[in-house]
């Protein structure tokens, strides 16, 4: 594509961008809402502006680069023969309301009424309207597969929304959906969609894991996600040196053999006064009850917490949860396992609300859908039959000692709910794991009949009788992408892009007054134009060529050229954003350097 054109004067004017025109205002300081780098870099170099919580205008800068990412995201997507589409964001509640998804999703939906005063809502995901969608039009396995997606806007009513565009309340996100006879069409639509994410997060160039999102219950690898390691990430994975890796929330726990409690002798209540906390209560029982073997260890004790859970149509179910003494509750682990109830604390009132319930000296004697109490109670993995507590007696100042499951006690169940701690054991037997942080940047799942079955959709398979299709649904954060690569690529003067999404191929600074220097540049910008290359020319006469570094190292793009005093000797400076190096070049070979500087 040609871009330079002549002027009425006959000479070569660059069709480039002008720092002059640009709609932007660089800013020296950071926002005062901005914790995170990308964040406060993408505000001050001029990419996005805050309209209200979570929700951000994208300036000319920032839509040239989220236009780069979804050209990536459209070319791998179309490279496994997914077609692109696009559903409204405002959506009837009848669909939702069929899979149950309006009342899951609680307050995280944004939902409006219509002047007739009709429900409706802005859609936070699509899997209702693709399935109709494809209910709709296919009636036949020969119909199938079919892989279609979009890149669209979502909304959510984000809890916490954080991080400028890492996580909105409006955001963009590419969505994909498979739809397949049988589970080997859906494995090889997922298959696919992975070897896609992996294509399109190298070539987006910010370094990834690819995690298990969900415990595997299910079966293999029914869910993954695909994480951007970053110390400001919201999520916590785990890895082991033999290559599991798994997001926290669906990290398994591996559980011991049960044991034999023939020789335990019978439980002892002891006298325990002002105990209520695991600390307390093994200084008081070293002192007091010493041990033969060894000391009393938090590990030792069975301490039982108690949560509230909120279901979606509003009932309210307490939950007593049995965890080793020296591990924490995750939240986000029970949330996990409870969803789509939501978790609340057990309040002052709640506890008088059961008085069975002793704060401080809660035991699982007295709990159990069974029980007394009548609380549903689950366990720890880890507490596994035979195995040897103390624990609360379910009296204030009482505990007891030798309580020991499957024998004393029994639960409703067993929940993943307990802190993962860096030197756990990973359950594939591949070695201790650490902990790391990450951005959730993609996620592929396969979801088999669910939806298709809550929506009816069907079609004849080749002995013509119906039969249900398996679907897969697979997510990018196309806006999120922005924020991501900026965590991952920048430094204390500015954004670092990355040539594939950087929003121009060079910036072109004048660093000067003299007419030369502006002539030489406005003939290199047009040349460089003319060969395909995209330019950011800082043109402004009357700003100091110190402003004009500032800005550009602010900016990011990853080649800055300065026509500047050189000129006199007849060079310019190529500068790599990236390493901070420059060298000088013959004003003659200009247009020859940068284009090997860009093309590598
Ligand atoms: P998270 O755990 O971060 O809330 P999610 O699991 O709810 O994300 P999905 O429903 O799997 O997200 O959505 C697919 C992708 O959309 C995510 O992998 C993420 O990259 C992106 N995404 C989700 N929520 C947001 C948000 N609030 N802002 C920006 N991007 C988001
Ligand atoms: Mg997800």
């Amino acid at each position: 594509m040609i871009v330079a054109v002549c002027d009425d004067r006959g000479s070569l004017y660059a069709r480039a961008m002008r720092m002059s025109q640009l709609f932007v205002q660089t800013l020296r300081d950071d926002p005062a809402d901005a914790e995170v780098p990308s964040h406060k870099l993408l505000v001050r170099a001029g990419y996005i502006r805050r309209v209200a919580p979570g929700i951000y205008t994208w300036l000319p800068l920032g839509l040239r680069v989220l236009n780069k990412i979804e050209a990536i995201v459209r070319e791998e997507m179309s490279s496994i023969g997914a077609q692109e589409m696009r559903f409204p964001a405002l959506l009837p509640r009848e669909p939702y309301e069929e899979t149950n998804r309006w009342e899951e999703y609680g307050p995280n939906l944004f939902r409006v009424k219509d002047r007739r005063g009709t429900d409706m809502l802005l859609g936070p995901t699509h899997e209702e309207m693709f399935t109709l969608a494809v209910k709709d039009m296919y009636s036949s396995y020969k119909d199938l597969p079919a892989r279609l997606y979009q890149i669209q806007t979502k909304y959510r009513d984000e809890a916490r929304p954080r991080a400028g565009i890492l996580r909105g309340r409006e955001f963009i996100m590419k969505d994909s959906y498979s739809f397949d006879i049988d589970d080997a069409g859906l494995e090889k639509a997922y298959q696919d969609h992975r070897d896609a994410y992996v294509r399109i997060f190298d070539r987006l160039g910010f370094d990834y894991v690819i995690v298990k999102a969900d415990s595997g219950a299910m079966g293999g690898s029914a869910s993954e996600e695909f994480l951007a390691v970053s110390e400001t990430g919201e999520d916590t994975f785990v890895r082991s040196a033999g290559g599991y890796a798994a997001n926290v929330e669906a990290v398994t726990t591996p559980a011991p053999e049960a044991v034999e409690f023939g020789d335990v002798p019978p439980a002892q209540v002891v006298q325990t006064p002002g105990t209520p906390t695991i600390e307390t209560l093994v200084d008081v029982l070293n002192t007091e009850y010493p041990r033969e073997d060894r000391a009393w260890q938090a590990g030792d004790t069975l301490k039982n917490v108690l949560v509230m859970l909120v279901h979606p149509d509003g009932t309210r179910e307490p939950l007593a949860i049995g965890v080793p003494g020296d591990r924490a509750v995750d939240e986000k682990r029970l949330e996990t396992q409870v969803s789509p109830a939501e978790v609340e604390p057990f309040t002052e009132a709640d506890f008088a609300a059961h008085p069975a319930l002793v704060k401080g000296y809660i035991g699982p004697q007295i709990l159990g859908e069974e029980s007394v109490s009548g609380v549903r109670y689950l366990l720890d993995p880890r507490v596994v039959s035979g195995t040897v507590w103390a624990t609360g007696a379910n009296e204030e100042g009482q505990h007891v000692i030798n309580l020991v499951a499957g024998r004393d006690f029994a639960s409703d169940g067993v929940i993943e709910a307990a802190e993962v701690r860096a030197g756990d054991l990973a359950p594939d037997g591949s070695g201790p794991l650490e902990l790391a942080r990450g951005i959730e940047m993609g996620h592929i799942f396969q979801l088999g009949r669910k939806y298709a079955e809550k929506l009816g959709l069907q079609v004849l398979n080749e002995n013509g009788s119906l039969t249900t299709v398996t679907m897969g649904s697979y997510g990018v954060g196309v806006s999120r992408a922005v924020g991501v690569i900026v965590e991952s690529s920048h430094d204390d003067r500015g954004i670092v892009w990355p040539r594939n999404v950087a929003p121009f191929d060079v910036h072109l600074v004048v660093a000067g007054k003299a007419p030369e220097m502006f002539e030489a540049a406005e003939s290199l910008a047009g040349s460089l134009e003319a060969a395909g290359v995209s330019v950011l020319f800082d043109d402004r006469p009357k700003v100091s060529p110190g402003v004009k570094f500032e800005d550009a190292e602010l900016i990011g793009v990853p080649t800055i050229v300065v026509v500047g005093k050189g000129l006199a000797e007849g060079v310019i400076e190529i500068k790599d954003r990236q390493s901070n190096t420059a060298r000088n070049v013959a004003v003659d070979a200009g247009v020859e350097e940068i284009l090997s500087e860009i093309r590598g």
